[in-house]
């Protein structure tokens, strides 16, 4: 059996494990000082995580040593069947708990995030998507005020965020007539995880995390700023924190967050945190990360293979990294694009959940695979 085990793992390695050149690496990732693999030691904080929970370690380790006053996070509220994300500064660790996970619905920074940012009047750390940041960023620059609250800022990995229809039909896919939705989380558990509703009948169902991000690794109800985009590891941050999909990963009993610091503060606070017992980890290789988002990252990077495809549906995309091209990356984007168009009419919502799961399956293995070539 440990043979066999072994074997799985040699072949799985050396198809799965690509070798990265330094311009590739400094394209995808930007500039960065090191790369760590943690997770949170408190068994608690990794419960409602949507990785190792090294997100909450993180703000939970500052805030217990007073370094911030609050954190920007992003919460989830339900109404009406809704399920809204919703940005707020927590100050307490319960808040931060309550505020776990990733929120795979739009968000709107500038208009939610900006103004309780603005009001704060202590210590804050941010945690954002990475266009969000980069909008925080620019806000700093402007408002020298905001800039010297902000003691740290978390940017998320992003693949794309989605339109807010894809969540309200997966809670109707699973709604029974009658009930109403009290709780909804995107995600959680070990590897992909589990999504999971809760209702007012009492009745919790739980689903592979599958049954909503098939649909939305299709790009269905994409939202259209997302095409325009090549940041998908938080360049305007100190800390990067995503996911880590390399296979060897999958067997470690306890998830882990890839935590990716930009500035020597950044770094300073995951060492800390690490040394302090918050966070338990080790430095890796960032080919590693590169390895686990090795065919979404280069996908999304490459702006210039939507900008070609996105004139056929009247879209202008501007190629802003100027890649070359070839004629997979030329179909992903093609599908991708088309996906999205699909997902806005409504003959076209109807037709995408009528058609059986497995056949949706099949066309993101297909999907999937055109990325990897
Ligand atoms: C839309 C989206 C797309 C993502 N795409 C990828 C990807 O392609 N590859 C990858 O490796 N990782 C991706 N991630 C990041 C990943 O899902 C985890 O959030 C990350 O690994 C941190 O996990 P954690 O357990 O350490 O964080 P946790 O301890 O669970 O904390 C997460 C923190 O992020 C905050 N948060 C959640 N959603 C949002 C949001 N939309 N905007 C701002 N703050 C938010 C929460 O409030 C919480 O404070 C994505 C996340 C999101 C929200
Ligand atoms: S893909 Fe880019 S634009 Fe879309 S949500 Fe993620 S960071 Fe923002």
């Amino acid at each position: 059996m440990a043979l066999i085990m072994k074997v799985r793992k040699t072949i799985r390695d050396a198809i799965w494990t690509k070798r990265w050149s330094t311009e590739q690496v400094h394209k995808y990732v930007g500039n960065f000082r090191k790369c760590y693999f943690t997770y949170a030691t408190d068994s608690e904080l990794r419960e409602g995580a949507a990785s190792g929970g090294s997100v909450t370690g993180l703000l939970s380790h500052l805030l217990t040593n007073r370094a911030i006053d609050g954190a920007l996070v992003c919460a989830t509220d339900v109404k009406d069947n809704h399920v809204n994300p919703v940005f707020t500064i927590a100050t307490s660790l319960e808040e931060l708990k309550a505020a776990q996970g990733s929120k795979y619905s739009a968000v709107f920074f500038s208009q939610h995030a900006l103004p309780l940012i603005k009001q704060f009047s202590g210590r804050l750390a941010v945690v954002a998507l990475p266009c969000d940041a980069k909008i925080l960023h620019r806000y700093r620059q402007l408002n020298p005020g905001v800039d010297e609250k902000i003691a740290l800022v978390i940017s998320l990995f992003c693949g794309h965020n989605s339109r807010p229809e894809l969540t309200d039909q997966t809670v109707e896919e699973l709604r029974l007539p009658g009930e109403a939705l009290i709780s909804f989380r995107y995600r959680e558990g070990h590897w992909r995880g589990n999504l999971q509703a809760k209702f007012d009948s009492g009745r919790e169902v739980e689903k592979p995390f599958s049954f909503f991000s098939d649909y939305q690794n299709l790009y269905f109800y994409s939202q259209a700023k997302c095409h325009h985009c090549f940041d998908h590891v938080g360049y305007y941050a100190d800390i990067s924190a995503g996911d880590i999909w390399s296979p060897r990963m999958r067997d470690e009993p306890i998830k882990h967050t890839a935590l990716v610091t930009r500035s020597d503060h950044g770094d300073a606070i995951v060492r800390t945190a690490i040394s302090d017992g918050a966070l338990q980890g080790r430095e890796e290789p960032i080919a590693e990360v590169l390895d686990g988002q090795a065919r979404t990252l280069p996908f999304h990077y490459n702006v210039t293979s939507r900008a070609i495809v996105g004139r056929l549906f009247g879209m202008e995309i501007l190629a802003r990294t100027e890649e070359r091209v070839s004629l997979p990356e030329l179909l992903v984007a093609l599908l991708a694009l088309l996906n999205d168009r699909v997902s806005r009419s409504p003959i076209g919502q109807k037709l995408i959940f009528w058609i059986p799961r497995p056949l949706i399956r099949l066309y993101l293995l297909i999907l999937k695979g055109l990325e990897s070539l």
